[in-house]
């Protein structure tokens, strides 16, 4: 029997943050997967767009997942111009060869509360095990009233317990940090401190490059009549 157990974590990453580290840690702890692909999402044009490109937020996930053992960036959604479906993405690894069984789709209580309106939902369920990690704010108990008709595929992961043969709700409590990537970005527009939401390798990133902050208006350099403003030319699109 295989022992291959590969953690996916999707997500739009604009930016990483230490709760997404947190969550996919969690899992990773407690179901003992061997790979953990973090895999930053190309945004359907009907969402919001992400206020960086989508070069920065994979860099940005390279970065987080740099020096953790088993971890990766993934571009399996950003080398496809089609807008990211997980589902899609599942498949895209059924076809690489690996089983609905070895596959453990980590995603927070929060988002899963809504996997009703997912694409290709039910059917979503049987492409891999969907492993919940409860958010602050967002009991992994809460999920058996709010998704009731998945109340039977739901298990509680404790210490040894054997996973189940087919592709199931896994629920997983866990600490993560409070955070969001909306926090993160208004805290970094009003150039407030950080106070470890980011790995620290994210943060010099962002820091670097200038993004989320608006820029300081540099008013020693006038610009001359039709030149292009030097700004526009080299700083984010
Ligand atoms: P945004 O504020 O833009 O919605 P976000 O911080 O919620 O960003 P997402 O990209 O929406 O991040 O989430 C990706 C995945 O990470 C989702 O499954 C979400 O539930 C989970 N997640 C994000 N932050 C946390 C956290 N602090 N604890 C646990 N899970 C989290
Ligand atoms: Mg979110």
């Amino acid at each position: 029997m295989s022992t291959r157990r590969i953690g996916l974590l999707g997500g739009t990453f604009d930016p990483i943050h230490m709760g997404h580290l947190d969550l996919a840690t969690v899992a990773q702890q407690a179901l003992q997967l061997t790979q953990v692909l973090v895999i930053p999402a190309n945004v359907p044009p009907h969402r919001p767009k992400p206020l960086t490109s989508s070069f920065h937020r994979f860099a940005m996930v390279a970065l987080a997942v740099a020096g953790r053992s088993g971890w990766r960036a993934s571009d399996v959604e950003l080398r496809h111009e089609t807008p990211s479906y997980t589902t899609l993405t599942l498949k895209r690894f059924h076809e690489r060869g690996y089983h609905p069984n070895e596959l453990f789709f980590l995603i927070g209580a929060d988002a899963f509360a809504d996997i009703t309106m997912w694409r290709d939902y039910p059917g979503i369920l049987d492409r891999a095990h969907f492993a919940v990690v409860s958010r602050p704010g967002s009991p992994v108990t809460d999920l058996i009233s709010r998704v009731p008709a998945l109340a039977s595929r739901m298990v509680h992961v404790t210490p040894g317990l054997e996973l189940p043969t087919r592709p199931s709700v896994l629920l997983i409590d866990g600490a993560t940090a409070d955070v969001s990537s909306t926090a993160v970005r208004a805290r970094l527009a009003a150039r407030e401190p950080m106070d470890g939401m980011l790995d620290p390798r994210v943060q010099q990133h962002i820091e670097q490059h200038g993004l989320y902050t608006p820029p300081v208006p540099d008013r020693r350099m006038p610009n001359p009549a039709g030149a292009p403003a030097a700004g526009r030319l080299h700083g984010q699109d």
